[in-house]
């Protein structure tokens, strides 16, 4: 690696040092007449390298540069979008011609220019380094899919922004006659497997038009200025196929903000996003061409990108709702045979925080599973099994846990499940088993009835209480706590935290946010700031913290003491069931001996309270608004005991 550096640095060095200054004027004209090998715009230096075929007259060298004034930059822009660019001679970064300089003077360099030859080419990239420069079209591929927006479900917003998309991509005349500045980059974000890919595909199918996709991590691996000419070569090819879209993903793999991280490879990456600025900001608004990109780390990408006339709109893909799960997995169970008994909103309830790529895999294991056991049909079981096993691997039956680890592990979901069940302000335990299963001894899933968006603070205490329920019922039955809990008790923590800190749900400190601002997805700075508050604060902050953790372990205790028999008995449950699900859970938990409901919460002891109750809800309550889903997966994985 070390002689690959030194390698670039010394390209570098060579072309830096021959570059003489020419005018603006003399710049241009070259851009307009002469025949170029490589051009070259530094964004933000209003400098533009020029590398001629032939020395240039005035000074002889066949390496220049130029500055330009700001008012300039459109005449700059549309000179470079016209020069006359030799094809044979992009990308090429040892040219014949060179390279004897380079023997010349860097022979040392050249021994270990070699050495990495021969080390790509041991490595298998051979074949990569012998088309460098020839196959430029081999990194962005062109297709036109046949994917429609009806593939998409559960994404209705998206869709519904991108048929705006579609529209002018079929129909431009329509909206230029009425002026209407149509955007030319639309950037999509959020989590991994949520149906970007999906979606931008989509339009292009939709459109009937030309999809040119390419991959932010292929830039990566380039040498420097490689990418920047793949990426005016793709906008070549898109602007002579127009109508077309040119599809970015992990855009942010080129996208960072820029001046900061290590140094090394940052030079191919900005050149690579300068080059699709100024790509951007080149073209002409009448050209049919639109960018789409795609990201899941939105807060790490540079300003730039996200200027007026460049990726200003901005489409957020989140996981999606119940009805949004609904919805995908009929789209995906198409052409599998499902069992008459299969409830499709029965599994989307099960799989809240499941994107469209895991409920997907969902379908596709329990048909394997299906398969397997030779059945002609998929059945609930089949998909039971298939949705633990995307939630955290497959079953370990193999895994012999020790007789004592199993009973602590039936008392630690059982402590979970109780305490939930003992207070007044939790979802239903649907699921508790003590099968292993990935890292996980045993989980216990509660799960909310419908989509909530917010959350209450009783209801945040309740979690806190019934996460400490294993760690409370190990306490209470074996007076030894184990490793188990630890996941446990991270949650706990880090909800109580942000009930102080975020939510103003502490009566001493008030509802004043603490710790870092919130920064906006998209102009937020990496790394942790300062906290905004004295050290005095940060102690309350703690002492908090630790009281609301304190009455949640005094809640869950006592909840367990009052119903210890009901814990023995689910404890016995699952050591002979391993798994149990929502109505065996029911029938054992209905007599379990309720907590009184807290007291009531006051902002603080000064105000009085107030006894008046909130109007009667009307009866003709909207009851269908599609809501966002905030709850996460319930699902308590714990970490596994480390000492076996
Ligand atoms: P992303 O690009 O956001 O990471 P993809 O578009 O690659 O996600 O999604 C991967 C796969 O998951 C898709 O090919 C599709 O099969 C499935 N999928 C994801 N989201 C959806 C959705 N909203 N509707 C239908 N299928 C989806
Ligand atoms: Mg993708
Ligand atoms: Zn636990």
């Amino acid at each position: 690696m070390v002689a690959v550096l030194i390698t670039l640095i010394g390209l570098n060095m060579l072309t830096a040092g021959n570059n003489p200054r020419i005018s603006t004027e003399q710049g241009l004209s070259l851009l307009a007449d002469a025949e170029l090998k490589k051009v070259e715009i530094v964004d933000g230096e209003q400098k533009v390298n020029l590398e001629l075929t032939r020395p240039e007259e005035k000074t002889g060298a066949t390496s220049v540069h130029f500055f330009y004034v700001d008012g300039r930059q459109p005449d700059v822009i549309a000179a470079v979008n016209s020069a006359n660019i030799d094809e044979e001679f992009t990308d090429s970064v040892a040219r014949p011609s060179a390279l004897w300089t380079i023997l010349q003077l860097l022979f040392p360099l050249l021994m270990l220019g070699l050495l990495f030859w021969f080390f790509m080419n041991a490595a298998g990239g051979g074949g990569r380094m012998a088309q460098f420069g020839k196959s430029r079209a081999r990194l962005a591929s062109k297709e036109t899919p046949q994917v429609r927006f009806t593939d998409v479900a559960g994404a209705e917003e998206a869709v519904e922004e991108l048929e705006e998309i579609k529209d002018f991509l079929q129909d431009a005349a329509r909206f230029q006659a009425v002026g209407a500045r149509v955007p030319k980059g639309v950037l999509l974000y959020g989590p991994p497997g949520t149906g970007k890919t999906l979606l931008a595909r989509a339009v292009a199918g939709e459109a009937g038009v030309p999809f040119y996709s390419i991959s932010g991590s292929d830039f990566v691996e380039m040498f420097v200025g490689v990418g920047a000419s793949r990426v005016r070569d793709l906008f070549k090819e898109a602007k002579a196929n127009a109508p077309a879209i040119i599809f970015v993903d992990e855009i942010d793999a080129v996208g960072q903000r820029r001046g900061h991280g290590m140094g090394g490879g940052h030079d191919e990456r900005e050149q690579t996003l300068n080059q699709l600025l100024v790509e951007m900001d080149g073209f002409d608004p009448k050209v049919n061409v639109i960018v789409i990109a795609a990201t899941n780390r939105a807060d790490t990408l540079d300003p730039a990108l996200l200027r007026p006339g460049r990726f200003d709109r901005q489409i957020g893909v989140d996981a999606p709702s119940l009805k949004g799960r609904k919805a995908i997995l009929e789209v995906h169970a198409k052409g599998k045979p499902l069992a008459p008994s299969v409830d499709l909103e029965a599994v989307a309830r099960k799989t809240p925080g499941y994107t469209g790529a895991d409920l997907a895999n969902v379908l596709n294991e329990a048909a394997l599973l299906t398969a397997r056991s030779n059945a002609q049909l998929i059945d609930n079981r089949a998909l039971d099994e298939a949705i633990d096993r995307v939630m955290a691997g497959p079953q370990r039956r193999t895994r012999i846990m020790k007789d004592h680890e199993r009973l602590v592990t039936a008392y630690h979901e059982g402590g979970h499940a109780l305490v939930a069940a003992g207070l007044n302000h939790t979802d239903p335990v649907t699921k508790i088993t003590i099968l292993p299963r990935g890292r996980a001894l045993g989980y216990t899933l509660v799960v909310p009835l419908d989509d909530k968006v917010s959350v209450s603070r009783n209801e945040l205490l309740d979690q806190i209480a019934y996460a400490l329920g294993g760690r409370v019922a190990e306490e209470l039955v074996f007076h030894d706590p184990t490793t188990g809990a630890g996941n446990d008790i991270d949650k706990a923590t880090a909800t109580a935290r942000r009930m102080v800190t975020d939510y103003g749900m502490s009566a001493t400190l008030g509802p004043i946010k603490f710790g870092d601002a919130d920064v906006s997805p998209f102009m937020g700075a990496a790394g942790g700031g300062a906290p905004k508050y004295s050290g005095q604060v940060a102690q309350r902050i703690d002492e908090e913290v630790r009281e609301i953790i304190e009455q949640a372990h005094n809640e869950a205790y006592e909840v367990l003491t009052k119903n210890r028999h009901i814990l023995d008995r689910l404890a016995a449950e699952l050591l002979e069931k391993e798994t149990l699900d929502h109505n065996q859970i029911a029938e054992i938990f209905k007599d379990v001996e309720k907590l009184a409901p807290r007291p009531t919460w006051l902002s603080s002891a000064d105000r009085p309270v107030s006894t008046q109750p909130p109007i009667a809800i009307p009866t003709a309550a909207i009851t269908d608004v599609p809501v966002a889903e905030i709850s996460e997966a319930q699902a308590d994985g714990d970490e596994e005991s480390e000492t076996e």
